[in-house]
């Protein structure tokens, strides 16, 4: 009786698949009369896309079971849950708890995403057979009858990790170049940001026909790529010179760029210094020894670097060390001074607040959050002014040389970095080595041309 209601409901649903649009279900009154005209579908205000693959039974088996929808693909729209979609499709509540409830899996059931796809698959009888939600491109939960009940699992795509090489010429920059070459914008991100922010400014030092060289890592799920992941090893070749940098993973698991210097050395391509405290921060105010002061309007030496940034902004230290002060001091307001070894000092002003995990005396490691941007002392606006002392003497952190971190290698580090990172270094060296032929043999054919 009751899939006989369905059965009807269903009639010429085709119309509906050509409109594209939504349609509540009502039940019609007299179901032999199921006809184009008492067609019992009405139309919703709110469209939403899903497509019903239609079986078309046959005329003679009358009107009661013309055409049956089996596959319902079901786009999600905002503030839909598997509550507010089961009735569209007359699926019971009950069926509703047993999937959500079947297994811890099933409670995923209750995160729809907007614009995924839920697939509603129903049997002759218009009974619920099988729930298929994609919830990304790698997982999709998957909920099967079995007999009154339902078995709910989460189906995962293989993931691959793969290494890829790519290479490129400077024509325009890095970015533009960079995609050019195929990497992905995590990559360029990587290489301008972290890996050789110290030894490259990027806007300024590429010039026309310089080369990078990239080894990364890249996730394919079913052979396409899902995501990139680190750089392994990358090699810019800029007016001649080559910064090198090969990612290791020393024994207490902590990673860090290296750059092989000859044949026992290598160094960290992090310096001891980052050049700034904050990220992405607008420079609001140079190092400049005679600055007429926002507030005090007179002629000042502003004797360090200010980055405008929101209130709150965290502020790291720019390198390993000791912090030597922490508190109130005149017109900095609340500020931090790090003592780094017996040569370098930095300082960090006009702090909204300190962060409480570090106190006076605290050891603390390059990029550690030490407090938080603000206007406390004499500040117009909220910015963290920062310094940094060479021996005493005050200096422009923006132009200072910053020493590269040298760690002392022994045998076995050697040995495991060697076992490590080799494979890198011969793949960046042979990269080279063919763009070089690559290039003798573009200017030879333009000779062979010229001839
Ligand atoms: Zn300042």
């Amino acid at each position: 009786m009751k899939n006989r209601l369905y059965q009807s409901l269903f009639l010429g649903i085709t119309s509906a698949i050509a409109a594209s649009a939504s349609y509540a279900l009502i039940t019609p009154q007299n179901e032999t009369q199921a006809s184009m005209e008492n067609l019992a579908i009405t139309p919703v205000s709110t469209p939403s896309i899903y497509e019903i693959t239609a079986n078309f039974l046959g005329q003679t088996a009358e009107l009661e079971q013309p055409i049956k929808p089996r596959n319902i693909e079901h786009k999600i729209r905002a503030n839909e849950s598997l509550s507010s979609i089961f009735p569209l499709y007359n699926i019971n509540s009950k069926i509703l708890k047993k999937i959500t409830t079947a297994n811890a899996i099933g409670a995923k059931f209750a995160n729809l995403t907007v614009n995924n796809i839920l697939i509603i698959e129903l049997d002759d009888d218009y009974q619920l057979q099988r729930l298929i939600y994609k919830k990304d491109i790698v997982n999709t939960l998957v909920a099967t009858r079995n007999g009154d009940d339902f078995d709910v699992r989460m189906d995962k795509k293989q993931l691959d990790n793969h290494e890829r090489l790519a290479q490129g010429i400077i024509n325009s920059s890095l970015s533009a170049d960079g995609i050019k070459a195929g990497l992905s914008a995590n990559i360029i991100n990587q290489l301008a940001d972290k890996i050789f922010a110290w030894d490259i400014d990027f806007n300024k030092d590429l010039k026309p026909n310089d080369k990078f060289t990239v080894i990364y890592e890249e996730i394919l799920v079913e052979g396409e790529r899902l995501k990139t992941g680190e750089v392994l090893a990358a090699e810019f070749v800029i007016n001649g010179k080559s910064y090198s940098a090969i990612r290791y993973k020393d024994k207490e698991g902590n990673i860090e760029y290296y750059s092989p210097q000859g044949k026992n050395v290598v160094r960290k391509v992090r310096k001891t210094f980052l050049r700034s405290p904050i990220e992405f921060a607008r420079i609001s105010s140079r190092f400049n020894l005679h600055r007429k002061h926002p507030v005090l309007n007179r002629i000042r030496a502003h004797k360090g670097v200010d980055y405008a940034a929101r209130s709150g902004t965290p502020i790291k230290t720019t390198g390993d060390g000791k912090i030597i002060f922490r508190g109130r001091k005149g017109g900095y307001g609340n500020v931090v001074i790090v003592q780094h070894n017996k040569k370098y000092k930095s300082l960090y002003a006009h702090m909204s607040k300190f962060n409480g995990k570090y106190k006076l005396g605290s050891k603390i490691k390059q990029g550690a959050v030490i407090g938080y941007v603000g206007k406390t002392g004499l500040a117009t606006g909220n910015h963290l002014h920062y310094e940094f002392l060479v021996n005493g003497i005050h200096k422009n952190p923006l132009t200072v040389k910053i020493p590269h971190t040298k760690i002392k290698i022994n045998k076995t580090f050697l040995a495991r970095f060697k076992k490590q990172t080799q494979p890198y270094v011969d793949q960046l060296n042979r990269a080279t080595t063919e763009t070089a032929a690559i290039k003798v043999d573009k200017l030879f054919s333009k000779k062979i041309k010229k001839l």
